[in-house]
């Protein structure tokens, strides 16, 4: 499954701004891997109706932004458009992903850049429907000097010859307050030698303006706290990277500010299973809905939501 990239994402709204709100730390020398849980299973992978297994940040989002969003998307699981855009996110994703695979000095813009092509291969024998997203070979070749740009853009906020990721594309899960599953995929862990962990992710869009920071933090804090539960360990610092505007923005969470993180995830956890046992996920009208692809369905736009397809608790039963 092609995992969709800032598309629809205030993140991805212009500005021009690095935010470096905490001091550097060496994460350059490899250290053993943080004890997190892992799963062969992804989020989200089954086409049909299921009960919502497990909290993500994207599904957290989708929640909160419309809970119709959230129904269609996870519980319905209906089938969205991939756009060229999203499929660079993961192309370029997948390139960084790759370029750590390499020894340290090898990892040059040359090496990076030659990768792209065989990812984007590889892209299209793995993932279905992939060989039909361009039908003309300049729009191919147009995409893929984009993607080429921000791949070459990455090596302006940071140096990978430096670095020597913990982990990388990784899958981690925990449960919380007892009954509240979470789970998500971290695009990088570095560990420094001095054990301060730091997550980092990629984003292909721009970075956000002040409005939108918070939103674009939340992410992360999310996996902050899903490693601090883990390991114990509260991650000394977020790093977003913006490539498309070469921007950094670093964040040093506190053990406070987790277990805000924490009580909000509860809560909407708490209020996603009610809704779910009801079938009530009313559609909320927002900025995103200019690129939402279920408009057809939805009753803000003239659209009838399909049934609802899990059974409902009866009221009073
Ligand atoms: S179009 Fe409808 S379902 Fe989609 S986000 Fe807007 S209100 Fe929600």
């Amino acid at each position: 499954m092609v995992r969709a990239r800032s598309v629809g994402d205030p993140a991805a709204l212009p500005v021009s701004r690095v935010a470096r709100l905490v001091g550097a730390v060496e994460y350059g020398v490899a250290m053993p891997t943080p004890t997190t849980a892992t799963s062969a299973s992804a989020p989200d992978a089954a086409p049909t109706a299921t009960p919502p297994s497990a909290l993500s940040p994207s599904r957290a989002s989708d929640f909160k932004t419309c809970p119709l969003l959230y129904r269609l998307r996870a519980i319905d699981r209906i089938p969205e458009p991939t756009t060229p855009a999203q499929v660079k996110g993961t192309l370029v994703h997948s390139v960084l992903e790759r370029l750590y695979d390499l020894e340290a000095y090898d990892r040059t813009t040359t090496a990076a850049v030659a990768l792209l092509e065989p990812e984007w291969s590889r892209l299209k024998t793995d993932e279905h429907g992939l060989t039909d997203l361009f039908d003309d070979p300049a729009a191919e070749t147009a995409w893929l000097s984009e993607a080429r740009r921000l791949v070459e853009a990455y090596f302006d906020v940071e140096d990978p010859t430096r670095l020597a990721p913990a982990d990388r594309e990784r899958l981690v899960e925990v449960t919380v307050a007892d009954d509240v599953p979470l789970r998500g995929f971290i695009d990088r862990v570095d560990v420094a030698p001095t054990g301060q962990v730091r997550v980092v992710d990629y984003k292909t869009g721009k970075a956000p303006g002040p409005a939108f920071q918070a939103q674009a933090l939340f992410q992360l804090k999310f996996y902050a706290l899903v490693l601090w539960r883990l390991n114990g360990v509260v991650p000394a610092m977020l790093r977003l990277l913006y490539l498309k505007d070469r921007q950094v923005i670093d964040y040093a969470p506190t053990e406070d500010e987790l277990r805000g993180v924490e009580r909000t995830v509860v809560a909407l956890w708490r209020a996603i299973t009610t809704a779910a046992a009801a079938g009530d996920f009313p559609p909320r009208k927002n900025p995103l809905c200019n690129w939402c692809a279920h408009q057809t369905r939805c009753p803000e736009f003239g659209g009838t939501p399909p049934p609802y397809p899990l059974p409902t608790a009866v009221p009073g039963a």
